[in-house]
């Protein structure tokens, strides 16, 4: 099969010739962009045992020891070099398989965010259709000259972390006529900055240059870092708790509240707001076949509600921050109506740790300290540290709301002194397998809608509300195309030339085992302990065994999964005008028992996680959690925390509305305690 009948719209000779021919290792973006990771993104532990594999690999001994030939690895030719890898990643040695995982899963995604071709040969458009950025808010960050000494700023409340628990407490807590300051250690982009190319958005939108890997490198973690958060770069789908996982936080876990109306009142309040509703949506392909395949075999799918206050927003570029301004997250509904009430904001202010005075015994929050950077005289956030302003700022607060976000929340509070050994624990990641599928008709995955269904037919597989959802995902090729599996470089770059004919679904677990954030010893940054546990595995492996049918019963002439060794189900074309019964099909029967029979322990599978949970989690009694049901810090006074750091367990749904009617929640108890208080200290005067 030649690149030019896999595809309509085949591009021309020259383009193809030219994406043929291109090499990663030679396009000065991709250059960049690795040294960028390996310098800044990468932890130090796998930097040292990266320096130390490379300096073995330029011996002739530790060549010989480590690839089988006495001759540098880069003397080989590039089919030698990459059946090297390819020993790795199946090596008895764990460094070895996690270096042979990380590179190729590195590779593939620098590559496809820099590639100079593939564009051209795919069709992909950086931008949506008919894209026209949408209306500006015109916010306003506080300024402080440089000076030595720290600068000091009073206010009532502090928030810190401007995602979608933060957000909406600085609303709630603005409009009740508080004094609010938010404040957050990335930057503000307007909409004619969006959408960013897919590389920008990795150092600007996103943490850590796109992606945190877990210790183990079984599981890839990707979370907002930008004004806005999580919610500038989510995907829209607005789904509530469920009655399930209510129930189990309301009565297995003694937290009433989530059993009640009031906590119905939050997540409607919070849906009002944003506008959310199912009934503007224009599914994409891929959610048309995830919800036509789901009927076909009997499976129950729906529509997902979408936070786009009634526009249809057919944009799929939301996750490198959408500009058109119809998505309804923090940047667009929640953070303008909390400067219309007064509440001011500091962004490229990274919070080092909460401040106590602990004079009467209590463990009283006073505030926040950390360091602010301002932009450059450009108003840019590039170029030398030494053109911009370093300074810093102490934020002296009545109350003290952490809305940092998993990731970061366990970490600010620990470096602040708290010794409570439930901070960190509980990570839950919702582990998503991926499966893709290529179809004969022209696909376009990149347009429409992101996640706009959901298949929950298996969301309940152990009878105590574990299991899976099958959704769709973001089709930006470096979030979705990693998802194929790289037997050899042509090998990719060729399945990658399908692109507009793909389309990538998710298998999303709601995990009931969990694993923990830590601090770096040295840099201080989160690191993720967590591997995906055999039994949310096997319900993962059950939702892409379900896929792989929905895939196959919608027509996909291939099919997709990342299990290591797995090779792609490729059908024969004569079942595709016969009925597509995947029971009458004895070779996708053998796929699928090989399928079921393969092993997904990592490294043998890559999981994904964009939904991180749990780990400053509430709970009835001190000694099983970080936050009381009101959201305050067990045994201090003035501390909060507003994040989905703060759920139980796993949502099970796509977290956004959980966690914003939770902080709606917890601020309306902030709101009304500082009233209490003000009045109180009124009534004294
Ligand atoms: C690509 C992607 C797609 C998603 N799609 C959906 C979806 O469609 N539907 C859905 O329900 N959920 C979705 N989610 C998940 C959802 O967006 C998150 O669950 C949500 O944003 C988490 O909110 P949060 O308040 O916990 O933290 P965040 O929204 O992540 O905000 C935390 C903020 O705190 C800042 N911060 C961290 N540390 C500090 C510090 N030390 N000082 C100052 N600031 C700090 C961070 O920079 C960040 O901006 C998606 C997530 C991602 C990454």
């Amino acid at each position: 099969m030649t690149p030019r009948n896999t595809i309509t719209s085949p591009p021309d000779d020259e383009a193809l010739e030219a994406y043929l021919n291109e090499k990663p290792s030679d396009i000065p973006a991709f250059q960049d962009l690795l040294l960028r990771t390996l310098t800044i993104y990468a932890r130090e532990d796998a930097r040292k045992v990266l320096g130390v594999i490379l300096s073995t690999l330029n011996t002739r001994l530790g060549s010989l020891m480590l690839t089988g030939y006495a001759a540098p690895i880069q003397s080989h030719s590039i089919n030698i070099r990459e059946s090297i890898l390819d020993s790795w990643r199946n090596s008895y040695l764990f460094p070895l398989r996690a270096i042979a995982k990380t590179m190729s899963l590195l590779g593939k995604h620098l590559w496809l965010k820099t590639s100079p071709n593939f564009d051209r040969v795919t069709g992909f458009t950086k931008v949506p259709h008919h894209y026209k950025p949408g209306p500006h808010f015109e916010y306003e960050f506080l300024q402080f000259p440089a000076r030595d000494e720290p600068q000091i700023v009073e206010t009532d409340v502090v928030i810190v972390g401007s995602g979608c628990g933060g957000a909406v407490c600085a609303k709630n807590l603005a409009e009740q006529g508080h004094k609010v300051i938010v404040v957050e250690k990335s930057y503000y982009y307007p909409p004619s900055q969006l959408p960013m190319s897919e590389a920008a958005a990795g150092v600007h939108l996103l943490e850590n240059g796109g992606i945190i890997v877990s210790d183990d490198s079984s599981t890839s973690v990707v979370a907002g870092s930008n004004w806005g958060g999580g919610g500038t770069v989510n995907w829209s789908a607005s789904l509530q708790t469920q009655d399930y996982v209510r129930k189990e936080w309301a009565e297995d876990r003694g937290l009433q509240f989530f059993g009640t109306a009031e906590f119905q009142e939050s997540l409607d309040r919070v849906c009002q707001r944003m506008g959310v509703s199912a009934e503007h949506i224009r599914h994409n392909h891929g959610n048309q076949m995830l919800m036509e395949g789901s009927r076909k075999l009997g499976y129950h799918a729906k529509a997902v509600p979408q936070n786009t206050g009634g526009h249809e927003h057919y944009c799929g570029h939301c996750s490198v921050g959408c500009g058109s301004a119809q998505k309804q997250g923090p940047v667009v509904s929640w953070l303008p109506d909390a400067a219309k009430a007064g509440a001011e904001f500091i962004e490229g202010f990274k919070i080092d740790r909460v401040m106590f005075d602990d004079s009467n015994g209590a463990k009283k929050a006073v505030g926040v300290k950390g360091i602010w950077t301002s932009r450059n005289i450009n108003g840019g956030v590039d170029g030398h540290i030494s053109q911009r302003t370093v300074r810093e700022v102490i934020v002296r607060a009545k109350k003290v709301i952490v809305s940092c976000g998993t990731l970061w929340t366990p970490v600010i509070l620990k470096n602040s002194g708290l010794t409570n050994p439930q901070i960190g624990r509980n990570l839950y990641l919702h582990p998503v397998n991926m499966v893709g599928a290529v179809y004969t008709e022209d696909v376009k995955p990149w347009e429409g809608g992101i996640l706009t269904s959901v298949c929950s037919s298996f969301e309940n597989l152990d009878s105590h509300g574990h299991g899976v959802k099958l959704e769709t995902t973001c089709m930006l090729p470096s979030l979705s195309l990693p998802a194929l599996n790289y037997p050899s470089g042509f090998d990719y770059k060729f399945e990658a030339l399908k692109f507009r004919h793909m389309n990538v679904f998710i298998s999303i677990a709601r995990d009931r085992d969990t694993g923990l954030i830590y601090p770096d010893a040295k840099t201080g940054l989160p690191r993720i302990a967590y591997t995906p546990s055999e039994f949310d595995r096997g319900h993962i492996k059950q939702g892409v065994l379900a896929l792989a049918k929905i895939c196959y019963v919608t027509g996909a002439r291939e099919i997709h999964v990342t299990a290591l060794g797995m090779e792609p189900f490729v059908r024969d074309p004569a079942t595709l005008s016969s009925s597509p019964d995947p029971s009458q099909d004895p070779s996708f029967q053998a796929w699928l028992t090989r399928l079921s029979n393969t092993s997904t322990k990592p490294p043998a599978s890559q999981f994904v996680s964009a939904h991180q949970m749990g780990t400053s989690r509430m709970s009835k009694r001190p000694e099983d959690g970080v936050v009381d049901p009101k959201g305050r810090v067990w045994g201090t006074e003035g501390l909060y925390v507003s994040d989905a750091s703060v759920f139980p367990s796993a949502s099970g749904v796509n977290p956004m509305v959980t966690n914003m009617a939770i902080s709606d929640w917890i601020s309306r108890g902030v709101a009304r305690e500082l009233k209490g208080e003000k009045e109180g200290e009124r009534a004294r005067l």
